[in-house]
């Protein structure tokens, strides 16, 4: 049934834009989506258009738009389900050979596609994807913890996680039947992505700001992120649990040698009622940090056996 899908329908690009609260983005994107095809008339598009959970207008200028293009298709969640579940549900209604990721904010120029596309079909690339070769209009501190981030998830996860990437590409079919095989529940797109492999060609371009509306990323909201990245793509943090336990056995084992032989040969026994209160907070802050580390990936492991779908559609056209 793929096979003849994929055959059937080899030529054409769909387009998947995850759209939360962007009313205001839309028409904007859909004149630069109509300049696309335009600069490649002889294509065939599909513009899939994933509604997650607005509580704006959004659905019914999706609508709207749908009334006078029947290449748009579209895919309305029954509530918030997250960026992730609404790149997911758009792969899987896609059916053209060539599948894109675009924000609906214009932060990802759609006027690059015509060239992912003769780079996909010209070379020997399975997707081609963007990175920002910088963050301007972004807060300092922001950049900061972001590169930070990234150093750190790449030294312990074997998946290879770029700096800057956006979701923001252009892959082959076969790369998209990879990620949709990948059905975890906590999903965590830029570690898929490097997951599944295949070869990539990176496009590096500047940063844009969004057309209109707000980003949906707080400070913190970012950090809890990069948290649940690390934990989906690297499970180093358990070893380093184990190390902190081994180290401290050691240490504990030294110091119970030299209370020992204190109170042997100098008959010393230690006084020391702060020092004892200070280590017994240390060990125990140590052990809850570690204990933790353990939860978080048994609270990952907890929502993935409850197995629950990724996200429901209350409507799609
Ligand atoms: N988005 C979504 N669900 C969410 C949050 C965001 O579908 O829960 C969409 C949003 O409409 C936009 C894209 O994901 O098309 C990127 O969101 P945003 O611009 O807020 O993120 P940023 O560009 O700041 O990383
Ligand atoms: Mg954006």
């Amino acid at each position: 049934m793929r096979l003849l899908k994929t055959l059937h329908y080899m030529d054409k690009i769909s387009l998947i834009i995850p759209c939360y609260n962007e009313e205001e983005s839309l028409p904007y994107l859909y004149k630069e989506l109509e300049a696309v095809s335009e600069k490649m008339p002889d294509q065939e598009f599909e513009f899939i258009f994933v509604n997650d959970g607005s509580a704006d207008k959004t659905m019914y200028v999706i609508k709207e738009l749908k009334k006078g293009d029947e290449r748009i298709h579209y895919v309305s969640f029954s509530r918030n389900f997250g960026k992730e579940a609404a790149i997911y549900a758009g792969l899987q209604k896609s059916t053209g050979g060539y599948v894109a990721l675009l924000d609906a904010d214009l932060q990802d120029p759609p006027s690059l596609i015509d060239e992912m596309y003769a780079i996909l079909k010209n070379e020997d690339y399975d997707c081609v994807a963007t990175r920002r070769v910088d963050r301007k209009g972004e807060p300092r501190v922001r950049s900061f913890f972001a590169k930070e981030f990234y150093k750190l998830i790449n030294k312990i996860s074997d998946t290879e996680i770029v700096d800057g990437a956006r979701d923001f590409r252009l892959m082959k079919r076969q790369m998209v039947d990879a990620i949709l095989e990948m059905g975890e529940y906590n999903r965590f797109p830029k570690g898929i992505f490097g997951w599944v492999g295949f070869n990539t060609k990176w496009l590096a371009y500047e940063n844009r700001e969004r057309i209109a509306g707000e980003t949906k990323w707080s400070f913190f909201g970012l950090f809890f992120y990069s948290l649940e990245g690390i934990i989906a793509f690297s499970t180093r943090p358990l070893l380093i649990a184990s190390l902190f336990g081994i180290l401290f056995c050691i240490i504990a084992f030294f110091l119970i040698c030299v209370i020992i032989a204190k109170t042997l040969i100098w008959d010393d026994p230690v006084a020391g009622y702060p020092s004892t209160i200070c280590l017994i907070f240390f060990i125990g802050g140590i052990q809850l940090f570690c204990l933790g580390i353990l939860g978080q990936y048994l609270s990952k492991t907890y929502l993935e056996t409850k197995n629950r779908p990724i996200y429901i559609v209350k409507e799609q056209a």
